[in-house]
This record gives structure tokens, C-alpha cells and sequence, in this order.
């Protein structure tokens, strides 16, 4: 395209992924992993999967999260994985903690109705936490600082495809703020006020609504209209978040940072169980123009139980085109159709 400016001088110096290389075409970004001392084994195959697939080509720099410090073990067993510079991070108990307005009493009996609902984790105070770190918190951590993009990993998952380019370059050559694989109906029981809260947010603030925005996408109820209206007008249909590739600027906006602030307060990532892939697909929806989010269709992934398989003779290890080997109920938690429908990007959605 002609319209593009001329490449920077470092694109040109360096063209190479070395990992110790000063000038290599790597831009500012970060594989990212918030994870337990004991999910070791866990962590190793995600991260065996993704150094195979993808970042023994690129050796992008892998940070991980614990709010607890890590073991010798750990540490040790992890950087032998990946030529790659890898950080371990703690979590400052600032970041980590309940706020003070959040009261004990009250989170233990909200949680106790949460459980009657059958809502996952309804009593696991350090999942709330996470939920709300991972909303709020981690892309504020200092070792990020001078980071823009990150992808965002969990144990446990797979990668099925070799990735041939710099997945993060792709982001920023193609101006997109967000990439996802696989999008899917919540809990509605968990989310119940977040809706109702991001209305009254918006109402204070309507400057903040992208022009191009996907508030159809968020307030759908075509196909399961028991979750729109258990959600009080959210279809619940979110990008899950435990594959994530994104850009920090987002989330260090002042719209998002103000909307974060408005949800903590009114205090659902405790007496709810708001989930951060919920708020961060609210927030996307509606603050960020739709033609900026990306599915990663070649990204061939598994976190249990669902998938993300293209058919494509680059992925091995994974079924083409399915979506989950768990039980038959599971396929209608699928919304991937939703998001192509409303953001109306037509033909990328074949499969
Ligand atoms: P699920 O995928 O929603 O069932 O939740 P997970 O148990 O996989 O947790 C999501 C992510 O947060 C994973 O990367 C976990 O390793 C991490 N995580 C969850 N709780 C904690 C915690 O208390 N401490 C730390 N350090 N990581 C956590
Ligand atoms: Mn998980």
C-alpha cells in the first residue's frame, strides 16, 4: 500500500529473531502467563506447545505473574524450555488484594447464592481475584511498562499450528487491538448486574462509544434469549480470554481505566463473579472500533474443553472444524457466528 510511512530504521538493521539480537524485527511485546507455583507441569505443556508452533522462530520474551514468589524449581524447569529472555514477576499486594469497600460478610453470603446457582468458584476468594487482576491489574504491573502488545497464556492449553510470522508485527502492521480464537456464551448467574452497571456507565460518559462499535454484538438475544435476559440485556457472548493477543494501549486508555473503576466500586468482581473475559468484551464492544478485533482463525487451540481447529495441513493434533470433545450441550455455548455476524466482516467466516 502506498499510503504506508517508510520503515523505520530498525526494521531494516536487524532482520533477525536471535533472541540476544539488539536489532532484531521483535517490536515491544511479551508472552504473558499469571500462573501457580504448583501448576508447573501444567505451564510446560502450553508453553513446550507454543515455543514448538510459533516462538523458536521469533524467541519474544515470556513474563510470568504469581502473587506468590516463585520457586528454584519452577524457574528453573521453565528456562530451559525457550532460548527466549523469561521474567517471573511477583504481584504487589496492592494489585492482588480485595479493595477495602469489599466487605468479608457479604462476599461469603453473596457467594453462598452464587453457589445455589451453580456459578463455578463461587466461594474461591483467590479466583475473584484473579478475575479482577486480570481485569484491571496486570497491564499495569511495572514489568510491562515499556511493553505494547501481549499474548496471554494459561497451562493447560494447547497450540496445534505452526505459526510462520510474527503474530505481534501482524498486530501492529495491521493496526489491530485485539485477536481472539474462540468466543462463548457465559454464565449469565455470574454476570447478572455487570450489564446494568455498563449502562449506568455510559450514561455518565457517552463520549467514550467507538463510532464503530459492536453494541449489537453485546446486546443480541436472537439465539439464547434466556441468557440475554438472566444477564438484564447482555448476551453474555464473549472472546475467552485465556488466549489472548492484545494491545496494552488499550487497556490503559482512559476509558477503560475509568470503566474499570466504575465496575470495582460497584463491587461485582466479588459479590458477582464477573469474569475478565466478560468485561474486557464489553469494554472492546464498545470503546474500540469492531474492525480492529481479530480472529485468529490459523491459531489452532485447546483450552478444555473447546477448540479452536482450522483445516489446514500446518496443524496437527487437533480435529478440523471441532469445537469440543466434552459433552453434546457444549456445542451450543459456541458463539464464534454471533461476532461474525454483527461485525459484519462476511466472508472471513468460513469454515
Ligand atoms: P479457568 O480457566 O477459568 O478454570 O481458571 P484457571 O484456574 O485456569 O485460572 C485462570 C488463570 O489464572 C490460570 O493461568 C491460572 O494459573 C491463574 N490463576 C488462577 N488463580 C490463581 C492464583 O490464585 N494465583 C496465581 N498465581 N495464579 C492464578
Ligand atoms: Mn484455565
Amino acid at each position: 500500500p502506498t499510503n504506508e510511512p517508510p520503515e523505520p530504521l530498525w526494521r531494516a538493521t536487524g532482520n533477525n529473531y536471535a533472541p540476544d539480537n539488539p536489532n532484531s524485527n521483535r517490536i515491544n511485546a511479551t508472552i504473558i502467563s499469571l500462573v501457580r507455583n504448583s501448576e508447573l507441569d501444567d505451564l510446560v505443556q502450553s508453553m513446550t506447545d507454543l515455543e514448538r508452533t510459533w516462538n523458536h522462530k521469533f524467541n519474544y520474551p515470556w513474563t510470568f505473574f504469581n502473587d506468590e514468589p516463585f520457586t528454584d524449581e519452577f524457574k528453573n524447569k521453565i528456562q530451559s524450555l525457550t532460548k527466549a529472555e523469561v521474567r517471573f514477576e511477583l504481584v504487589p499486594p496492592e494489585h492482588w488484594d480485595a479493595p477495602n469497600w469489599i466487605n468479608e460478610d457479604l462476599f461469603h453470603q453473596s457467594a453462598d447464592i452464587l453457589a445455589e446457582q451453580n456459578v463455578q468458584y463461587a466461594h474461591m476468594l483467590s479466583y475473584h481475584k484473579m478475575c479482577r487482576w486480570n481485569s484491571g491489574m496486570f497491564y499495569k504491573h511495572p514489568a510491562l511498562k515499556d511493553m505494547q502488545y501481549y499474548w496471554r497464556v494459561e497451562p493447560k492449553v494447547h497450540f496445534f499450528c505452526d505459526v510462520d510470522y510474527d503474530v505481534f508485527r501482524f498486530m501492529q502492521d495491521h493496526n489491530k487491538t485485539y485477536g481472539f480464537t474462540i468466543n462463548l456464551y457465559d454464565s449469565p448467574q455470574s454476570i447478572a448486574t455487570l450489564w446494568p452497571e455498563t449502562v449506568k456507565f455510559i450514561a455518565d460518559h457517552p463520549e467514550y462509544m467507538n463510532k464503530n462499535n459492536a453494541l449489537k454484538w453485546l446486546t443480541d438475544s436472537d439465539r439464547r434469549p434466556e441468557h440475554n435476559k438472566m444477564a438484564n440485556g447482555y448476551s453474555t457472548c464473549h472472546f475467552w480470554s485465556n488466549f489472548e493477543v492484545g494491545d496494552l494501549n488499550f487497556w490503559r486508555s482512559q476509558a477503560y481505566e475509568d470503566y474499570f473503576q466504575h465496575l470495582d466500586r460497584a463491587g461485582g468482581f466479588f459479590y458477582e463473579r464477573w469474569g475478565d473475559a466478560p468485561v474486557h468484551s464489553i469494554a472492546l464492544g464498545l470503546f474500540e472500533d469492531k474492525s480492529k478485533i481479530h480472529w485468529f482463525k490459523d491459531i489452532g487451540y485447546q483450552h478444555i474443553p473447546f477448540f479452536n481447529c482450522p483445516n489446514s495441513p500446518k496443524c496437527k493434533g487437533c480435529v478440523s472444524g471441532r469445537f469440543t470433545d466434552g459433552e453434546a450441550w457444549l456445542h451450543k455455548e459456541d458463539c464464534r457466528s454471533n461476532w461474525f455476524k454483527f461485525a459484519q466482516m462476511g466472508d472471513e467466516w468460513t469454515q
